[in-house]
């Protein structure tokens, strides 16, 4: 199954979440047989991930967008662990400080953009400045409505400078979250990830659907596209993104990099220095 085709947010059409079942799983297929495929795509982004940094003339960009408990973390946890730290980061986006505050909002993300032959992973984005901004009226809506325009701006600017943009938002069922929360409620290793503020944001729901609806519509573009990936089941959403990281990887043609010395020329030398080695050793 393509589910890039399956996934992705046509640019300039109308998107609808009530209608994409967050419980989908891709019919026949089971947790069971999902598992290798995962594993292959993992294992498939991470030798991706080894020539992209190998060449540094490419990068990539993953954004993670989601209501609480969706899973952004899990998704980090699962398909990025199998990628070299060196070359790879995380990046949470959390209430901005003050001096980001202080600077416009796209200010803190271009920093941490990925510089050649790296993959950065947005946990939360310059997003949220539609979204929980919108939702709350942190800023007024003459503000927020000029951003989907910048938005779509810096990732044209990002794509032209030879990075890809993928972007997911993790789609679950109001359901399925309060099972979630639960279980962080039961579980004491989990404690730590409830916040109070979870509920008092369940209560807007329908608000954070329709601000999600509006910035997946305005910025889902072809250099930068968004995927709406079913998450109720957590091995399904593992699969699809996966699947979709792996294939997006795959078009960008990476190869091993050429040979920047005359290997011949190198070979004589290895070989007159392995010869000298010996002849000292001899000699000790
Ligand atoms: P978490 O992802 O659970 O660590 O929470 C991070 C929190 O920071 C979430 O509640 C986000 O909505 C919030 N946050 C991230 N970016 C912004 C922003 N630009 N303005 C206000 N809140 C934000
Ligand atoms: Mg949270």
């Amino acid at each position: 199954m393509d589910f890039r085709k399956q996934f992705v947010v046509s640019p300039g059409k109308k998107l609808k979440l009530a209608a994409i079942d967050p419980a989908q799983s891709g019919g026949q297929l089971s947790n069971e047989a999902a598992q290798p495929e995962i594993g292959k795509y993992v294992t498939r982004m991470a030798e991706m991930q080894a020539l992209l940094y190998a060449n540094a003339d490419q990068s990539l960009l993953v954004v993670l967008q989601a209501l609480d408990a969706a899973g952004k973390d899990g998704v980090v946890r699962h398909l990025f662990s199998g990628m070299n730290p060196q070359g790879t980061s995380v990046f949470g986006f959390k209430q901005p400080s003050a001096s980001e505050a202080a600077h416009d909002f796209l200010w803190r993300a271009h920093q941490r953009t990925p510089g050649k032959g790296e993959v950065v992973v947005f946990n939360r984005s310059y997003y949220e400045d539609v979204l929980v901004v919108r939702v709350h009226d942190l800023v007024p809506k003459s503000v927020w409505s000029k951003r989907y325009d910048l938005i779509n701006d810096f990732e044209k600017l990002l794509a032209q400078n030879g990075t890809r943009i993928i972007k997911f938002f993790l789609h679950i069922s109001p359901e399925e979250q309060l099972e979630r929360f639960k279980q962080r409620l039961d579980d004491p290793a989990r404690n730590w990830k409830i916040s109070e503020s979870d509920y008092s944001e369940r209560e807007l729901w329908p608000k954070y659907t329709e601000a999600y609806e509006d910035a997946l519509e305005k910025t889902s573009t072809a250099h930068a596209p968004w995927y709406v990936i079913p998450a109720n089941h957590k091995w399904f959403r593992n699969l699809a993104a996966s699947q979709i990281i792996a294939e997006t990887m795959a078009d960008m043609k990476l190869k091993l990099p050429p040979t920047r010395v005359d290997l011949d020329d190198v070979r004589r030398k290895y070989h007159a220095a392995a010869a000298a080695q010996e002849k000292k050793n001899g000699k000790g």
